[in-house]
């Protein structure tokens, strides 16, 4: 335990915590990904103290502190920033939809009644969230949106409220104007697919490209889909564009594709979509379209699409029953629990590109990299690695046993066009 550490729960305390949200808002905005700020406040905490004694209400603060302990990756942060109140920043967010995950979690954990000593108590929690850059993009501002959000929350007797989205720190009209260029943008034939070669480690073989989706945009130039795709999935556009990727990607794979050289097409599938009954209708209207000989179809779904197993494993099976592969992409940033590996519907495990990253420095994401490829292959999965980025981490892949790598230490995404070219330079090598 550190000088700055709070003595109680061994959480980081409001001094050392300050510091560490700047520094978190910062690699958020320097990262382009989006960070959440949950606020945990004990309710009637003041009441525990007063009933039953100091000693109890300490031993619920740390039951909080060890909840929210349990709720935390190796990338987030703990803290203890006031009597009974807690910090928890979740770094790397793809979206809200993670970070309600992790919230759907907590209070789960916190559900149950608590045995303190020979007390039984329940832990009655409010909880307030705010996003940076959604919400705001300096620490103070950020705690402070947090901070409205649960106060809003308690008086409307509610358990979890978020900050409402686009109010101060964010243009509105800025926000709207990309929702609706975002309409139009394949008629006015501003969006594309880049694609990026998967290698297989055993031989060098080019097996597959994954298909990733590019937006120029006439009116504010190239747009990241880190920005586009979660404005696309609230309204609901991610649809269209996830139809139009589907056939655009089956017809240009088809060009390339021979039993010699590449063979699969990897489309991403947003999580609202992989768990839609009729995902399966409209991939078997690609395919119908599409049909070409040797073009196998892979479709990328993220860990957290695959929460509500009830809903998606059926409709994954369906897919799989009609010869396309299932892949799960960004594996080891969710919240799965490892009992739905037993009857998962994929083919494929993709370890995410942050564990791949530090493979060489760090030896906990080692130890991770190595338990999911063991993981994966147990359940027959094949496992690719993706963010390579040199020699060292590639090798140290092989020694994991690791099955595919992606990265741009063999290419970055490019065009269709120029795909067909790097891939003609290296058979011809
Ligand atoms: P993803 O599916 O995990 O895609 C991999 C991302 O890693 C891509 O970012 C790719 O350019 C990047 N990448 C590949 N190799 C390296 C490397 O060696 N180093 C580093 N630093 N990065 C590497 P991109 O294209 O910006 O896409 C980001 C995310 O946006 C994708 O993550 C995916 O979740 C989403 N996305 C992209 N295209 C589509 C799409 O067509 N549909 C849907 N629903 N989502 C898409
Ligand atoms: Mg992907
Ligand atoms: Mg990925």
């Amino acid at each position: 335990m550190g000088p700055l550490d709070d003595e109680l729960t061994g959480l980081r305390s409001r001094r050392a915590f300050m510091p560490l949200l700047g520094r978190q808002v910062v690699t958020a905005s320097e990262q382009r990904v989006a960070m959440a700020l949950v606020l945990v406040d004990v309710n009637g905490f003041a009441q525990v103290n007063g009933v039953h004694g100091y000693g109890i209400g300490d031993e619920v603060l740390r039951h909080v502190a060890g909840v929210l302990r349990s709720v935390a990756r190796p990338q987030d942060y703990i803290a203890r920033i006031g009597d009974d109140r807690f910090a928890l920043v979740l770094t790397r967010m793809m979206n809200r939809g993670h970070v309600e995950l992790a919230v759907q979690k907590l209070q789960r954990l916190l559900e149950p009644v608590f045995q303190a000593s020979a007390v039984r108590l329940n832990v009655p929690v409010t909880i307030g969230i705010a996003m940076c850059p959604a919400h705001a993009t300096h620490a103070d501002h950020l705690l402070r949106r947090a901070e409205a959000a649960l106060l809003r929350a308690r008086r409307g007797g509610e358990t979890v409220g978020f900050a409402p989205d686009a109010e101060a720190d964010l243009d509105i009209s800025d926000v709207w104007d990309l929702e609706m260029q975002l309409g139009g943008a394949i008629e006015r034939g501003e969006m594309s697919l880049h694609y990026q070669p998967k290698i297989a480690l055993a031989n060098g073989r080019v097996v597959g490209v994954e298909a990733l989706m590019r937006w120029n945009s006439l009116a504010r130039g190239a747009v990241p889909p880190g920005v586009f795709i979660p404005v696309a999935e609230r309204i609901g556009t991610i649809r269209k564009l996830t139809i139009w990727a589907l056939n655009t990607a089956l017809r240009q794979a088809g060009q390339w594709a021979s039993p010699g050289g590449p063979t699969e097409v990897s489309v991403n599938i947003p999580s609202m979509l992989a768990s839609q009954p009729d995902l399966p209708e409209l991939v078997e209207n690609a395919l119908k379209l599409w049909a070409g000989e040797h073009v196998q179809l892979v479709l990328e779904i993220t860990e957290g699409s695959l929460m509500d197993a009830g809903r998606a494993f059926p409709v994954l099976k369906q897919v799989r029953d009609m010869g396309v592969r299932v892949s799960i992409d960004d594996f080891g940033t969710g919240y799965s629990c490892l009992a739905y590996f037993r009857n998962i519907p994929a083919d494929e495990l993709k370890i995410d590109r942050s564990f791949v990253a530090s493979l060489l420095d760090d030896p906990a994401s080692a130890d991770i990299a190595r338990l999911i490829v063991d993981l994966a292959h147990r359940f027959g999965l094949t496992v690719v690695a993706e963010g390579v980025e040199d020699e060292g981490t590639l090798e140290r892949l092989k020694d994991l046993g690791c099955d595919v790598a992606q990265g741009y230490y063999f290419s970055r995404p490019v065009p269709a066009g120029d795909f067909v070219d790097w891939l003609g330079m290296r058979t011809a090598a």
